[in-house]
């Protein structure tokens, strides 16, 4: 690889059916450096890995700050993106403030407040304007979108949204999942140049899993040298070798050439000093984009939520098919398909438990799916239904499943169980899980003493809070009973894709499910441990019906093991493999540190048990599947 001169930088049926229902401004030259994820086999792929993930590593919990991130919000997405583009003219769009074209960049903060679940670490934007010195300037800070644009303060709001003023605009927010809170990985990156169309500011949502041999391949050469560690300065880095020297590919080219390198999870938000814009979407789509046009105005978001709340009409909304760009260039607008989709891999978690419920992605909205994975578990229930069974949705994510399930017993949902929204990351959540717990959750004794509490999760990931959850609903909330139920099937596999799980050893499900089967015994051995009555999972087969995708078109990876991508093949068997030789001792280091640290040891492991080579477990309902 060569960069230009210029980047040198699971049923018993339901009874008594129908009883009760119950600021700093940050201008760069081009330094600021974020994370990301991604397919394709090229020249990079062929090289042999030297892991070293510390890149990857930097994005995630540092092992002392691990604990108090993970046990307060088992997963977390790793970006939330969007983009605003004004044509300049006499019409303007009645959805900009003030009817100027350049008050479009006074969307975004708007837009990132609707997908904040999706990162409430770092916000940022960079905004064109052609009659300002700065052609493109980026405004970006640790802190949640309220505090990064002063929503709370109006006159430094103004002030901000004034010397930002732009007709064109992109925007980023980051979760709280990297080793730091600084600033300098906050989003959009924006690199300058001399040239106007090599000056440019992008952000992306996702991970790029081949990771590790795309920064091999750049480090291979002396004479270069990666001042962060993550991959969206390789993602950078590989936009400025597109761009180098008298080359002025198109960005279909462009985004062509670097999917043959990219394996992962890629939406790119892209602005340039021209003002040319592009929107991608990666050849998995395996991230969400959406995007809409009324008249003179385009947007784009990870979620609808954004474009229909800034006043988009339902019809305007849609999502940008995979492998496919939207590009404004010379203020023409085109979709175009810049590379192949072998098989579309859409998150099936971004519509049980990441996306905003009022989200409709890729044709189908978040809550529909939710309501459907509650009435597949009351399919599954079997404990007596009788007035003293109440369901109770751990809030918020599960509060749809848990209503639904509700509804279909005939059994009342109540909130027995109050979420402290105000928590957040603060040093008051307490020194071990127990005191988190409390802190972030209040039982309501009034709800539920003496009461058989069927208590509807999401999901469980790591288990350590729902373990004191379920001991302070006994102790404090006087439940007579806790039964677990979990929306989803049991995690069994790590992300690779952007997701904030990337070992087996910080998984609950793995060690209870060896041969990869989900049976009765199985469950009853996970409540035991939890200190649950009972425990049932959703069973795989059900997923696809729930989110109503053909199974083939979703990436299950975490709760089958089949990686829609090489590179997250690879990563699972190592993770496997570093499971295994108990590499992952900690359960802190991620499956690349883990790779990079302790191969020789793993390698030990090897040889004094050749014939347990890693292999990926089959996970299904009931039976094991060959693979
Ligand atoms: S591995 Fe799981 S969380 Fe990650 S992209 Fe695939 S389905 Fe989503």
């Amino acid at each position: 690889m060569i960069l230009p001169a210029e980047a040198r930088h699971d049923r018993d049926g339901p009874r008594n059916r129908g009883r009760g229902q119950g600021g700093r401004l940050v201008k760069f030259g081009w330094v600021l450096p974020g994370r990301g994820a991604a397919r394709g086999v090229s020249g990079f792929a062929r090289l042999v890995p030297r892991w070293q993930p510390a890149i990857i590593r930097s994005c995630l919990p540092v092992p002392g700050d691990a604990g108090s991130l993970r046990e307060m919000s088992e997963l977390r997405h790793e970006c939330g993106i969007v983009a605003v583009y004004h044509w300049l003219g006499d019409e303007v769009s009645p959805l900009v403030p003030g009817g100027d074209p350049n008050s479009a960049s006074r969307l975004v903060p708007r837009m990132l407040i609707d997908i904040q679940n999706r990162g409430q670490l770092a916000a940022g934007f960079t905004t064109f304007n052609q009659e300002r010195n700065q052609l493109i300037d980026t405004h970006k800070e640790v802190g949640s979108v309220a505090e990064v644009f002063h929503l709370n303060r109006q006159e430094a709001y103004e002030k901000l949204m004034r010397e930002y003023a732009g007709h064109a605009a992109i925007g980023h927010v980051r979760y709280a999942t990297c080793g730091k809170d600084d600033r300098s990985y906050a989003q959009p990156f924006e690199r300058h140049h001399i040239e106007k169309g090599k000056w440019f500011s992008f952000a992306f949502n996702g991970q790029l899993a081949n990771y590790p041999e795309l920064r091999d391949e750049i480090l291979s050469r002396t004479e270069f040298h990666l001042a962060r560690e993550n991959d969206t300065e390789i993602l950078m880095h590989s936009i400025c070798l597109e761009l180098k020297g008298d080359r002025h590919p198109g960005i279909v080219e462009m985004l062509r050439d670097l999917s043959q390198k990219f394996d992962g999870a890629y939406n790119i938000v892209f602005l340039n000093a021209v003002g040319d814009m592009f929107v991608a979407r990666d050849p998995l789509g395996i991230r969400p984009l959406c995007w809409a046009k009324e008249g003179p105005l385009f947007a784009a978001a990870s979620e609808s939520v954004a474009l229909s709340n800034l006043g988009f009409s339902a019809e305007s909304i849609q999502s940008l098919p995979p492998g496919h760009v939207i590009s404004i260039q010379n203020g023409e607008f085109q979709i175009s398909r810049f590379a192949e989709t072998p098989r579309p891999a859409h998150c099936f978690f971004e519509w049980i438990y990441f996306a905003n419920v009022a989200s409709t992605l890729d044709g189908r909205n978040v809550y529909l799916s939710r309501a459907a994975l509650g009435k597949k578990l009351a399919l599954r229930e079997t404990v007596p239904l009788d007035s003293e069974t109440i369901v109770v949705p751990v809030p918020d994510t599960a509060k749809a499943a848990a209503a639904a399930m509700a509804f279909e017993l005939g059994l009342p949902c109540l909130e027995g169980l109050m979420r402290n929204r105000y928590v957040g990351r603060t040093f008051i959540e307490g020194k071990n899980r127990a005191d988190k717990a409390r802190t972030k959750y209040t039982p309501v004794p009034e709800v539920m003493r003496n009461k058989r509490v069927l208590l509807v999760e999401d999901t469980i990931v790591r288990s350590t809070t729902m373990r004191a959850l379920i001991r302070q609903l006994k102790s404090r909330g006087g439940a007579r009973e806790v039964h677990v139920r979990v929306a989803c099937p049991p995690i069994v596999a790590p992300c690779f894709y952007g997701i904030d799980m990337s070992t087996v050893k910080e998984l609950f499900a793995p060690r209870f499910m060896p041969d990869g089967r989900l049976t009765p015994e199985v469950e009853e051995a996970m409540a035991r441990e939890l200190g649950a009555d009972s425990l049932k999972y959703l069973r795989i087969e059900d997923l696809a019906e729930c989110v109503d995708k053909p199974p083939e078109t979703l990436c299950q990876a975490c709760v089958d093991g089949n990686y829609p991508t090489p590179a997250g093949t690879r990563l699972y068997q190592l993770a496997i493999e570093n499971d295994r030789c108990g590499a992952e001792s900690t359960g802190l280091e991620r499956t690349y540190d883990v790779s990079a640290t302790v191969r020789p040891a793993a390698s030990a492991c090897d040889s004094g048990n050749a014939e347990a080579a890693p292999s990926i477990p089959a996970v299904t309902g009931g039976e094991a599947k060959s693979r």
